[in-house]
């Protein structure tokens, strides 16, 4: 038995720190963040098993549907299309359907959920498994030193300051989200995206290096008037919010381990193993 902090309560730090318990129940665990969900910026296996719950439609909202990702440039196949299930080319009537312009498009089935759910959800497994929660803004990593056998570093943009992380960068993103039942799928337009489950989320944007977390007017009448273009009938969806965040981009994603040696409080030499979890 061993004590391990995990740094960050996003989906990254709560879906790391519920895996170590269900790995290991005897591990005394510690989730330490300033900010939980809702606050928080907040993936296929896992889900395919999470959605096999009683609870994973009325609880946990995970569903799968058909997403039609369509392009106004012909592209190539993406990475992950041996991933997802039936992935498919569009035909030129089915693209001729979605809109005039298209040249290019796909179609694939996978899975969806909702954070303001999920994330929840993941809390209380983490509670029932055993773990602690610990609500407080670390400064620096040494702060732990003598407190954890292991700390795990899922602090997304918060990596920047906290360990120096020059590669970890904001992608502004906006989205609308709308009340539109009637909507059964999920359409990604170049740059546009938006799901469904009786609410809609609208659009996407991402603007690298902004910080601006407040609403855009100009972006939500470009999100409003593109997205309706797609589908007409979204003209009729009730509107719920709109909301900014910041995604944690990197260039590449950050998985690795360290052993990191550090004075503790009384000033004794400690060892402390670093887990890096940055996406
Ligand atoms: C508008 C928008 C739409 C998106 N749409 C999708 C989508 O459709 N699909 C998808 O897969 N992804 C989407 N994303 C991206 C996704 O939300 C993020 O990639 C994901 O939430 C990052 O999770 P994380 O756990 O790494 O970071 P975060 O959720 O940002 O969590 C970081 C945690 O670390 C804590 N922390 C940081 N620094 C410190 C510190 N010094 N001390 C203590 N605690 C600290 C924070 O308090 C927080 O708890 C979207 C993002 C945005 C903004």
């Amino acid at each position: 038995m061993g004590s391990v902090g995990v740094v960050g309560a996003g989906i990254i730090g709560l879906s790391s720190a519920v895996c170590i318990l269900e790995r290991d129940p005897t591990v005394k665990l510690t989730v330490i963040a300033d900010k939980f969900t809702p606050n928080t910026t907040t993936t296929m296996e896992e889900l395919e098993r999470l959605s096999q719950r009683d609870d994973a439609g009325s609880y946990l909202t995970i569903y799968k549907t058909t997403t039609f990702d369509v392009t106004d440039e012909s592209c190539e196949d993406p990475f992950w299309a041996d991933l997802v299930d039936g992935y498919r080319h569009l035909s030129q009537k089915e693209l001729a359907q979605i809109s005039k312009t298209t040249k290019f498009g796909y179609s694939f089935t996978t899975w969806f959920f909702n954070g303001r759910n999920y994330l929840p959800w993941l809390i209380e497994r983490l509670k029932s498994l055993g773990g602690t929660i610990s609500k407080k803004t670390i400064n620096s990593l040494d702060e732990l030193a003598g407190s954890y056998d292991v700390v795990v570093n899922c602090s997304g943009m918060g990596a920047r300051k906290l360990v120096n992380d020059s590669l970890v960068h904001p992608i502004r993103g906006q989205v609308l989200r709308v009340y539109a039942p009637w909507i059964k799928q999920a359409y990604c337009l170049n740059t546009k995206e938006w799901h469904t489950n009786g609410e809609v989320v609208l659009g996407g944007t991402a603007y690298h290096n902004n910080f601006d977390t407040r609403v855009n007017a100009d972006d939500t009448r470009h999100i409003l008037e593109s997205t309706s273009q797609l589908v007409p009938s979204l003209k009729q969806a009730r509107m719920i919010n709109a909301w900014v965040g910041l995604r944690p981009g990197r260039t590449s994603a950050r998985l690795e381990k360290e052993e990191k040696r550090f004075r503790d409080k009384s000033g004794k030499e400690a060892c402390l193993k670093v887990g890096f979890w940055n996406t």
